[in-house]
């Protein structure tokens, strides 16, 4: 297998998503990380994404809500190398409408090598690392090789 490499810049851009459950959480955490966070760029779910402006004035751009699509967006942007890193506070004791799109999502940050935290010490430790506002290179399979020999003669 060979392997690409992505740059990643020192200012990245932050995808922050938390289920119902989770919000008060991730509301708690931001706030407790604003001044890091506040140096990168950020995006989330429609309702994390309004939460987090009216509770912490800090500007996110926001998605369509998750149930309505928000995670498949949030997706979509890590396939066009939009997302550098996901914040994702998923309740694991609550059913989901949306939990088919939850799987996908989290597996396109395997697919394209994303850092994701999906619980609060995660999200400690990728807050913390050094790699946050440092350039960075993220290798990923190069599917375009990977394409070219599925592709008939
Ligand atoms: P929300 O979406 O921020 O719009 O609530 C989160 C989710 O459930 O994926």
């Amino acid at each position: 297998m060979t392997y690409k490499e992505v740059p990643v810049p020192h200012t990245k851009s932050i995808a922050l998503i938390a289920h119902d459950n989770k919000k008060k959480e991730l509301l708690d955490w931001v706030r407790h990380n604003k001044e890091k966070l506040e140096q990168h760029r950020l995006s989330a779910t429609g309702t994390t994404g309004t939460m987090l402006e009216r509770e912490l004035s800090i500007p996110v751009k926001k998605f369509q809500s998750g149930p309505l699509g928000g995670d498949q967006q949030i997706g979509a942007n890590i396939v066009d190398g939009d997302i550098d890193m996901l914040i994702f506070f998923w309740d694991p004791l609550e059913p989901q409408p949306h939990e088919p799109d939850v799987k996908a999502l989290l597996r396109l940050t395997v697919v394209w090598n994303i850092p994701v935290a999906t619980n609060r010490s995660s999200a400690d430790f990728l807050i913390s690392s050094p790699l946050l506002s440092a350039d960075y290179s993220r290798l990923i399979p190069d599917y375009d090789t990977i394409k070219q020999r599925l592709e008939p003669e």
